[in-house]
């Protein structure tokens, strides 16, 4: 059976006290007694990034960054760099998420460019994809999740295509003006990524809108192998939940 990944990005948001108190509570419940079956991730902003990972070093809770650029080193101000995250204790990259394919001019070619980075750091790539709301109403959310997929792995070998983590966030599902998908609005999308990637990246998640109210019977969406969470997560109590709502379902079904 596989683990079941549930995780949150900060976004822009937590200052140092903010994560730190977040952080602590977070290893004081791992250490207390864990989250059997489901791995936890947490991306902090930059800033707090060395912080939140010292402290959670040793609860098994992994943590992660927001964006890495694709070179190493350089003169690219205002940019980290994938042996930057890792030095401040980044295990995992979010890559490609709507927001910065957005507002950042993130392109196929540089979250293809940014996944190949990761991997060349042994970060786990955190591939966030997703169709606009005009693709999604006129059915093409399918073909466009799978080109996005193809378009961020092309070049990769096998090994390298394992440590993928592919995030499916439909884009017109995230964040406060998302509205949250049902089960059969995504199910079709997951379908076709297990069929074409399922054996070959490591997990499918989900995110959008996801809650303690929904987080359940979004698992039960055949091939979903954990969430990827925003909002709902960004109080300890909120993360607590839903990594609570993942442990009672991994221990009622295994995922797919
Ligand atoms: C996101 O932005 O990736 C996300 C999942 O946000 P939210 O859960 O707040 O919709």
């Amino acid at each position: 059976m596989r683990q079941t990944w549930i995780g949150t990005s900060w976004k822009m948001t937590k200052t140092l006290a903010e994560s730190s108190s977040f952080a602590r509570g977070l290893a004081a419940r791992a250490h207390q007694d864990g989250w059997a079956g489901v791995q936890p991730f947490v991306i902090p902003p930059s800033t707090s990034l060395r912080l939140v990972a010292d402290v959670l070093d040793g609860s098994g809770v992994l943590v992660g960054a927001q964006n890495a650029h694709w070179e190493d080193e350089g003169a690219w101000t205002g940019e980290v760099s994938v042996p930057l995250v890792v030095d401040a204790g980044a295990r995992l990259v979010e890559i490609g998420h709507s927001e910065r394919r957005t507002h950042f001019g993130e392109t196929d070619e540089t979250v293809r460019l940014k996944v190949s980075a990761a991997l060349r750091h042994g970060c786990i790539p955190l591939l966030c994809v997703g169709e606009p709301e005009e693709v999604f109403a006129r059915g093409g959310s399918t073909a466009f999740v799978l080109a996005q997929v193809e378009a961020a792995m092309r070049g990769l070998g096998p090994d390298e295509q394992r440590r993928v983590i592919v995030a499916y966030e439909p884009v017109w599902a995230i964040g406060e003006h998302g509205r949250a998908a049902r089960p059969e609005d995504v199910s079709g999308v997951f379908e076709q990524l297990a069929a074409e990637f399922g054996s070959r990246v490591r997990a499918l998640l989900y995110g959008g809108s996801v809650d303690a109210g929904n987080a359940a019977r979004t698992l039960e969406v055949p091939h979903v192998h954990g969430l990827f969470v925003g909002r709902a997560a960004w109080t300890l109590p909120g993360f607590l939940k839903i990594l609570d709502i993942a442990v009672s379902h991994g221990a009622t079904c295994g995922s797919t």
